[in-house]
This record gives structure tokens, sequence and C-alpha cells, in this order.
């Protein structure tokens, strides 16, 4: 075979391809079975090889926020900041070089496809997935998306842009039917998508859950054949998200190539007999089938032989790397008498409190989750910074906000083991077990079956362990699963979760934690028994077992005792992954917990409170005058405590600027009054009024407006000129005796607009960070989005542009303009 050289898009190198009569025999070569291998999963996964056909396996891993490689707990990955946090950067370049590291990762896990980045948008500040997605704006989500999936596709491995589309939220997201007007699809919800294929050449495309306008999204013709492959030119592969498929014949004839995960469920024999009845011509078939092996041959994943095994990669560069985006995209909301950057030779004591300041969250929950290689959290890195200044620093937790209980602590269980029977009668028959192994950890998860002789469908399991605790009282112990479970102290059972309510936990798949409390001594040994049925089919099984210790009495009272003694108080508060995560929204923006009096009462006291909000979507924050700075850092990846110090002690500038917009209250958010739908239909009917298009259009006031964030530094914008029919040319000038980075953000405003209900009044249509020396001048051309003066005309269903008036609205936020630029159009 010819090997050919090529450069498939200018941003993304592959291995070789095989020229189309290459390609035309070897499909050929196949037989129909073989053909109907290729359009399914084997496994979670990869692909079938098709042996005495050099067609290998392929490996495809979960992102975004790292390359996980095919197991949840399997050789470490490097975890990036998630992508609420990269669309804060504003940086587009500083997120291709994240690009490119996720390539090497994707590479080191022997895989040639990274299920990412994930485009859908901020319909609410609810949505589980918000902090995988980047922003409310399709605008600035498409050039972070177009960064990512550039740098990525560089390192020869395909992106799968996901989840196309309408999956904005997580309530009901198996079978939602997200109902989307036409205009409101082109110009809000599409765009990311449209510009990772067409500006970034993304090879790969995940379906949606959802339906979209009646039809499912792995079986829209309209959605993948008519747009995707027809208006927009993408030639890579679609694949169903994980059981997202449900037709045999409708998905291939969408033209949608892969289902996933494997073994198939809707294709294999359905497919062969589907064809047989003369359901569906066969010549589709093979040109699905076509696709997958020019994608693969493409991609190198015909070349490599076969996926190959999973390392782990932990460069010092990739460690800089993650520190600085992190950093970059932490946002200054607040900074009262520039209490920020600490001043350490100032500073004698600090108090360092919050439940997220000893254990930070680095990333949000469920498939973006990774097995990180290192990992920095806040206490840390502020106790070992601060002690080389001579600072001294104090903890204290302040509150606690687990909706779930964490899993036991190591120091408490001893000989715990597992084992497993193949069928769920077998542990009360007494017969012998078929497997039993030493007990890993008390969260389990089974994607596959969990070892030979057992099915994926149906085990049985007894888990054992000595339990010995170190303080007396109240503990209280949690079972969560995706079956039966009951937990049983010193042989008696203690409760069960044969009627706890479905759907709260394992991605939607498993079953709300139950929870019961037992009065323990300290230092005795009591036998812990969970047993645990499998039960239903589905994409996994999962036991978590869970176990927390009395409560201290009055740990608000304690944090803010210590916060008087202090200096000054650094309180880190947010979610963690019981309220940001895959399978489920989160019900309000309050932050979980006590942490709002937390806040309170440690301000009162303090001379100084910082309050670092560690959350990857909105939080209301009710407090905010009441405090001296807030820092917003989303989940900001592995190096969390360095990116944090970096700012805190000034050595790098608040780079980040919103990509939501905060609200005050849940109730003040565009799609509060449609979410989340009811009767399996999600209508979006508040159409483009997206974020703070909403906000600007109903006249009301956001907590905190879409672009803002502050610097050290002062930076104004001096002028702005229109140069050209889509760029501006900008100066700025920063006046401080520091060095500091500033985001010029273009708006246009129409002043007549389109007479639609749902016209916005200004959107995004170009940004640029600049950085700028201490009193240093800079001149920076934005290049506007060349539809920044169209409109999606929907009775011609095309982009149309209506001439007249237009404002070009130059600022530092949407809601802070220093130039408006009169044009005609
Ligand atoms: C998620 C996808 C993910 C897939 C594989 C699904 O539940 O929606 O984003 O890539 O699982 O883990």
């Amino acid at each position: 075979m010819q090997r050919l050289s090529v450069c498939a898009h200018d941003h993304a190198v592959w291995s070789a391809v095989m020229d189309d009569n290459e390609l035309d025999s070897l499909v050929d070569s196949l037989t129909l079975e073989d053909q109907v291998l290729l359009l399914s999963g084997s496994d979670n996964w990869h692909t079938y090889a098709i042996a005495g056909r050099g067609i290998p396996a392929m490996r495809v891993s979960d992102g975004p926020a790292g390359a996980r490689g095919t197991s949840f707990t399997g050789p470490a990955s490097v975890n990036v900041p998630c992508g609420t946090s990269l669309a804060a950067t504003f940086d587009p370049e500083l997120v291709e070089r994240i690009g490119h590291l996720l390539g090497r990762e994707t590479r080191a896990k022997g895989a040639r496809v990274l299920l990412a980045p994930t485009v859908n948008l901020h319909r609410t500040p609810v949505g589980g997935r918000n902090f995988e997605c980047q922003s409310e704006d399709p605008f600035l989500s498409a050039r972070i998306t177009v960064g990512y999936v550039r740098g990525l596709q560089s390192e020869g491995v395909s992106a799968c842009v996901k989840h196309f589309v309408g999956n904005d939220t997580e309530f009901e997201r198996m079978t939602i039917d997200s109902q989307i007007d036409e205009r409101t699809l082109r110009e809000v919800y599409l765009p990311p998508f449209e510009a990772a294929v067409r500006e970034a050449g993304a090879r790969a495309v995940m379906t949606a859950y959802n339906r979209i306008n009646g039809p499912w999204a792995a079986d829209s013709k309209e959605m993948i054949t008519d747009i995707l492959r027809g208006e927009w030119g993408f030639d890579g592969i679609v694949m169903s998200d994980w059981f997202g498929l449900h037709s045999t014949v409708e998905g291939v004839a969408a033209g949608l190539d892969l289902e996933m995960p494997g073994p198939p469920r809707e294709r294999g024999d359905l497919l062969l007999k589907a064809v047989n009845d003369g359901r569906i011509e066969r010549s589709l078939i093979r040109t699905t089938a076509r696709r997958v092996l020019r994608f693969m041959d493409r991609i190198g994943a015909i070349a490599d032989g076969g996926p190959g095994p999973e390392l782990t990669r932990d460069e010092p560069a990739d460690r800089v790397l993650v520190r600085t985006a992190g950093s970059a995209g932490m946002v200054l909301l607040r900074n009262e008498g520039n209490v920020l950057p600490l001043v350490t030779n100032t500073l004698g004591t600090v108090a360092v409190i919050g439940p997220n300041a000893a254990r930070g969250r680095i990333m949000g929950g469920g498939s973006a989750m990774v097995n990180p290689v290192h990992q920095v959290h806040p206490l840390e890195a502020l106790s070992t910074r601060l002690a080389t200044n001579g600072v001294t620093v104090n903890y204290e937790q302040g509150c606690r906000i687990d909706r779930t209980l964490p899993t036991p602590e190591s120091r408490w269980m001893s000989n715990s083991s597992i084992e497993y029977w193949p069928t769920n009668e077998i542990l009360t028959s007494g017969a012998a077990a078929s497997l039993r192994a030493p007990l890993p950890r008390f969260h389990l998860m089974w994607p596959e079956a969990p070892g030979e002789g057992l099915s994926r469908e149906r085990f049985a399991t007894r888990i054992r362990s000595t339990l010995c605790v170190d303080l007396a009282g109240e503990w209280t112990f949690g079972l969560t699963s995706v079956g039966n479970a009951r937990l049983l102290l010193d042989g008696v059972e203690l409760f069960n979760d044969s009627s706890a309510a479905p759907g709260g936990s394992f991605f939607g798949l498993g079953k709300d934690q139950v929870v019961a409390g037992a009065t323990l001594e300290a230092g005795r040994s009591y036998d812990l028994t969970v047993e645990y049925t499998s039960s239903g089919a589905g994409l996994m099984r999962g036991l978590i077992i869970g176990l927390r210790s009395p409560e201290p009495a009055d740990l608000v009272g304690r944090a803010a005792k210590l916060a008087a003694t202090a200096d000054t108080a650094i309180i880190v508060v947010g979610t963690n992954d019981d309220w940001e995560s895959e399978g489920y929204d989160r019900t309000t923006i309050d932050l979980p917990g006590r942490q709002d009096e937390l806040i309170r009462e440690v301000a009162k006291v303090s001379p100084r409170t910082i309050v670092i909000v560690n959350a990857g979507s909105p939080v209301a924050m009710p407090w905010i005058n009441e405090v001296d700075a807030v820092l917003y850092v989303w989940f900001p990846g592995q190096e969390f405590g360095d990116s944090l110090v970096d700012v805190l002690l000034g050595e790098v500038d608040p780079g980040g600027r919103l990509p939501v917009t905060l609200p005050r209250r849940f109730e003040d958010t565009p799609s509060f009054e449609h979410h989340p739908g009811r009767n399996g239909v999600a209508r979006y009917l508040e159409g483009r009024l997206m974020g703070y298009r909403w906000y600007d259009t109903t006249g009301r006031d956001p907590l905190f407006a879409f672009g803002h964030g502050r610097s050290y530094v002062d930076i104004a914008i001096q002028s702005a000129e229109i140069v050209g029919r889509d760029e501006v040319r900008v100066t700025l000038r920063n006046a401080s005796d520091r060095a500091g980075s500033q985001v010029a953000q273009i708006y246009v405003h129409d002043p007549v607009g389109s007479g639609a209900h749902d016209d916005p009044s200004q959107k995004l249509v170009g940004f640029t960070k600049v950085h700028l020396p201490a009193l240093g001048t800079a001149t920076t051309t934005v290049q506007l989005d060349p539809r920044w003066a169209s409109h999606w005309d929907v009775a011609t269903h095309s982009w149309q542009v209506r001439s007249g008036a237009r404002d070009l609205r130059v600022g530092t936020s949407s809601r802070n303009i220093a130039h408006t630029l009169a044009t005609e159009v």
C-alpha cells in the first residue's frame, strides 16, 4: 500500500492516508459482516479489529479535562483546567497550547481520539456540566474551541466535539426533546460546532443524548447529513454518545457512523438483519464503513497497528503550562483597598479557612474526571509559600459541603476484601465465591464484567473490612449503588438502599445515597460488611461506601475565632462533584452548606477577608459587599494551589474575565422560567436572549457582567478605530508601574434590529487579550467575527446582512464600554 504524507488540514498533521482507490479496494475486500462490525464499538473504548484485513482496533479516550485512558483508576493523566476556566482566559492561543498537551496525553494513553471538547452552552447557571462547557457566549466558545481543537489535532489526535446539539443541561438528558427554533440554533447553539469543523478541521463529532426538535440527535438527518456534512463540509466521523443510539436503521440513514460503546445494542446482528430484510440499502453500509476506515487511516489508527500501552507522562513543562493556564483563568471580581496582591512583609498570620481549602476541587465530576498525576491544593501551597516569607498559616475547615458522604479514610479500615458471585442468589445460599481479592477502594465502578466468569449484567459482591475509628460518637454510613446494597455492622443489618430514589448517582444511572447513623466507640474493632447485587442493563454497575466522622461542634465559630487572631483571612469556598457533575443539575446557585454564614461570620471579625470561589459555574454571593476581595478560580486543574498563590502574591496578574454572567439570584436568569422543561420537552423559549444578551435587553442588572474582571494594574482603552470591514484597531495604555493584561472586547449593537422579540441589544463579535509592560502602551488589531453584521434569515434559511447603521462598542466588559464606533453596513 502506497503511503502518502499529507497535511489534511492546515492545523492537523496526520501520519498517512490511503488514496481513494486504496480505500475503495479495502472496503470492498470486506464482507458485509465486517463492514457492519466497523460501525460499532467492541467495548467502552475500542472499535473492532478486522482480523486478516490489516484493520486494527482504535481506542478513544474521554476528555476534556485530560486524557483519562480506559479506566478511572488507571495510569495517571495530566489534569488541565475545566472549560469555564479555559474560556475565562479569553486566550485562544494559550488554550491551543493546552490542546497540544492533551494531544500528547492522548497518544500516551494509546488512543487516537479524545472525546472533547464539550461545546454546549451555559443556558442556565445550574447546568450540571457547565464547568465542562465553556461559556454562555457562542463567539467566545467558538474561539476557545478552535484553539483547543487546533492544538489537539496538531499532535495527530482527532478531537471529538460534543454533544451535537442541545445537551445544555442534564435534566432528563437521555430522553429530553430540546426544542430550539431555527434562528436560535443557528445564531447561538451551532456556532461553536461550526467553528470546530470549518475553522479547526475537527475530525469527529459526538451526537447528544437528547432529541432535537423531535428526532433523537443520533437520528437527526437534518443535523448530521444536511448541516454538518452538507453545509459545513464535514468529512470525518459522527459517533453516538454512550448508549445514545436508539435505532438500527434511522441512525445509519441519518449519517451516524459509529454506535458507542460496544458491544452493539442497535447494530451488529440487528443491522445485518435490517440489510438482509431490505430495510436499509447495502450501499449505505459500505459508505459508512468507508468513512470509518478513511477516518482511521487519516488519524494514523491503521498505521499504528492497534492501540498502544497506556502510559503516564509527567513533564515539568506541562505542570508549568497547567499552572499558567490555571492563573490565566482566575477572575478578580472585587479588590477593595487593593488588599490583593498580598504584601507578605506586612502579614504576620494568615487564617486559611473553608471546605475547599485543604482539598480544593481541581475538576468537575462525571466522565470528564481523570486520575491526576499531581495535585496541589490551596492550603498546602499557601503554607509552603507564605512560610518562606515568615508568615504563619493556620487552618480551619469552617463547614462541610459534601452532599454525599466521603469514602472512609484508609486509617480507619483494615483487612478489606471483596468477593464476587456470578448470580444474585449465591450470597444467601452460601456457595463459594468465584473471585476473591483485596478491596482496592470504597468507590467501585464496573463498566465491564468485574472478572473472569462474571457478566457485566449480573453479579453479586460482598465487601468485608475491619473498622476501627479514632473518635467516639455518632458516625454516619452511606450506600450509593447501581443495584441493591445493604450494610451490616458486626453481622447486624444497619440499613439498605432497596427503596432509594433512582437517578442521583453514577451519571444518573444509580440511586440516591442512603445514610444511617451508628454510635461507635474509639479504638474498638467492628466487622463492616456490605453486600451488593447488580440489576438491570445499562452503562455500568457501581457501589460507593461512605463514612463520615461526627461533626465537631461549631465549625463556623471555630473558624471565626481563628480569623479574629489573624491579619488576613483567606476563605476557599465553592462546590465539588456532589454539586457539579455529569448526570444531574443543581437546583439552586446558593453555595452549599453553611458557606454563606461562614463568610459573613469571618468577615465580621477579620481585618481583611479574601474569598476564593472554587466552582465551575456561577454561585450566588449575597455577602459580596461584606468582604474585601473575591477571586473566582473555577476548577483550575491539578496545579490549583500554585496557580492561586501566583495570583494572590501578585507574581501573576489575574488574567481571567467572566465567560458567563454572574447573576444576583437564580430567579434573575434568562431561562429560569423555562428550565428544566416538562413532559419530556425543554423549550428554549428565551430564544437568542442567552446570558448577557438577556440582561442587556431586559434591563436587568447582573451581579457581575459578562467579560468583567479586574487586574492589579490600571489598563484603559485609549482609542479605537475601524480599520477594515472586519477589523478594529484598539490602543491600550497601562498607567501602573507593574505589568498586566487586559481584554479588549467588541460588541455590536444594532439600533434597528430585525424586530424579533429576542433580538439581543448587543453581542460579542471580537476580543483580544493584550499583555502590557509597566507604563506601556500597545496597539492591537481585533479581528471581528466575519458574521458580525449578519443574521440567520428563516425565510431563505441562510445568513443575510441587513444594511443600515451599527454601533461597535469597544470596552473591557459587556457593561464597561469605553468607545462607541458608529458605522454603516
Ligand atoms: C458522556 C460523554 C462521554 C461518554 C464516555 C457519556 O456519558 O456524555 O461526554 O464522552 O459518556 O464516557
